[in-house]
């Protein structure tokens, strides 16, 4: 038995040796005579194989002949040079088992046309049998093998960070709150009425929206750490490029800056990138082609330049000066809005950009006060046709800032004393981003919609699987 990839590879041995392989049927054409041509597909590679089946197979006339978009099979037959265009081999079937018709060929959601996503969307169980969301399936599992690859190289170690968390680390009122279905043995306040503050065991409980403190606390022993996991965010706006559960990665390090941290997510997108072109030119060549004209040119283009850092204050300058009109006004103390961040990406400089130094009232409390106590380390990288994917920042390393700060967003100092102690005990400069997985996956395919860049979507009026 081989993969369809090593069977279009020539097999593992000379060619008209017998082959195995196994699959769903993606096309098929049946020709006068008794022949038929069964494309095959096993999602091992972006193209399916071709299987000849004659009419001398025992169940030709019962089965075979019978077999339609969708089907399971198992071919097995002479695997010689092929004819057709765009591909070497093909399986001469001495043998067709059809592990599973599909029921109904006519209502089979997948037929060999091309659906809207919106559609695809409703059939997220059926979806991967496509090529597109074959091809999003390969190379997101490319891009996550990178990322740990790349982070390995230089020296990280994986961490994995609580789901579960009792704190608001973005303060932003996004989280979901976890709460227990035993109804008769929820906490109860002195009214008689449910004590969500109490509900995980006494204590009020969230799921992650960032493993980034909990992350600080291991930079602050092993220098270099990630986290890489499922992060959730009740985000009420229903856009393109949200979802309720996506994938970030977070890497920290100490005794590092704000420009450190910006070079390392240099090194590190243009690892993930080089690694995609490398080691998934037919999925790239397929998103080019049908999806996005030019996506493989523009990590290309993107993986030679240096990046380009803009500071948020010459940011503002550029949006006022553009001559656009925007939605959003544009003034200083404001946070960029998605057609600000695409246009500074996009139009702009062409290409993905850092901006660096934000005012301090619209970040976070843990990001480190510049010395004009006005901005903060803070920066965001924007990337082309979906504005931000990665977030990141110097932290405050001095306890009285810190504190200073924690005060001016009304956090309650005792919740944070854990995170308080990495600055009593030790404190030393750090730094780390955050990269929103499926943000990137967006702009690496070329895609339009967050929802297409995860297995099941996971958002405001999403569809149940
Ligand atoms: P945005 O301004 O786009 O809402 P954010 O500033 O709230 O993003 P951060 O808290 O900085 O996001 O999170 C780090 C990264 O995680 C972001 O740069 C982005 O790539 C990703 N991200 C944030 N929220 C989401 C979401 N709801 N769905 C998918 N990715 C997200
Ligand atoms: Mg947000
Ligand atoms: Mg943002
Ligand atoms: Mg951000």
């Amino acid at each position: 038995v081989v993969s369809v990839k090593q069977a279009l590879a020539g097999g593992t041995a000379a060619a008209d040796q017998e082959v195995t392989v196994r699959g769903w049927v993606r096309t098929l054409r049946e020709s006068k005579g008794g022949l038929s041509f069964v494309n095959v597909s096993d999602g091992s590679c972006f193209a399916p194989i071709q299987v000849v089946a004659t009419a001398d197979l025992a169940n030709y006339e019962t089965e075979v002949k019978h077999l339609s978009a969708g089907a399971g099979v198992i071919a097995t037959g002479k695997l010689v040079p092929s004819q057709g265009k765009g591909q070497a081999f093909e399986i001469q079937a001495t043998k067709v088992e059809v592990t599973g018709f599909v029921e109904n060929p006519l209502t089979y959601p997948i037929q060999p046309k091309q659906h809207s996503m919106e559609f695809l969307r409703e059939v997220a169980h059926l979806r991967p049998r496509t090529n597109l969301f074959g091809a999003v399936t390969r190379v997101r599992h490319t891009m996550m093998m990178a990322i740990h690859r790349i982070l390995t190289e230089q020296g990280f170690f994986w961490i994995n960070t609580p789901i579960i968390t009792t704190s608001d680390a973005e303060g932003a009122g996004d989280m979901f709150r976890l709460s227990t279905l035993d109804l008769a043995n929820l906490p109860r306040d002195d009214k008689g009425g449910i004590d969500w503050k109490k509900d995980f065991f006494g204590r009020e409980a969230f799921l992650t929206v960032s493993g980034q403190l909990n992350v600080e606390g291991y930079a602050m022993a092993m220098s270099k750490v990630y986290t890489f996991g499922p992060t959730f965010r009740a985000e009420n706006s229903n856009t393109t490029r949200h979802l309720a559960e996506f994938w970030m990665v977070e890497p920290e390090v100490a005794f590092a800056d704000l420009n450190d941290i910006a070079s390392l997510a240099e090194v590190f997108l243009k690892g993930i990138f080089k690694a995609v072109l490398e080691e998934r030119a037919d999925d790239m060549a397929f998103f080019d082609e049908r999806v996005m004209p030019g996506a493989v040119a523009r990590l290309e283009n993107f993986i030679e330049k240096p990046f380009e850092r803009i500071d948020y204050t010459d940011a503002i300058t550029i949006l006022q000066n553009s001559g656009k009109k925007f939605e959003h006004p544009v003034a200083w103390g404001v946070d960029l809005q998605t057609e600000h961040e695409r246009y500074l990406a996009e139009e702009h400089v062409g290409r993905p950009v850092v901006v660096m130094n934000y005012p301090e009232e619209i970040k976070a409390f843990y990001m480190r006060l510049n010395d004009d106590g006005k901005t903060v380390a803070a920066m965001d990288v924007l990337a082309p046709g979906i504005g931000e994917i990665i977030g990141g920042a110097q932290r405050e390393e001095r306890l009285d800032y810190l504190d200073r700060r924690m005060d001016q967003f009304g956090l309650d100092k005792e919740t944070y004393n854990w995170y308080r102690d990495l600055r009593r005990y030790g404190t030393v400069p750090h730094a780390g981003f955050g990269l929103g997985f499926e943000r990137l996956l967006v702009y690496v395919c070329g895609l339009t919609n967050i929802r297409d860049a995860i297995p099941y979507p996971r958002a405001a009026g999403s569809a149940e699987f």
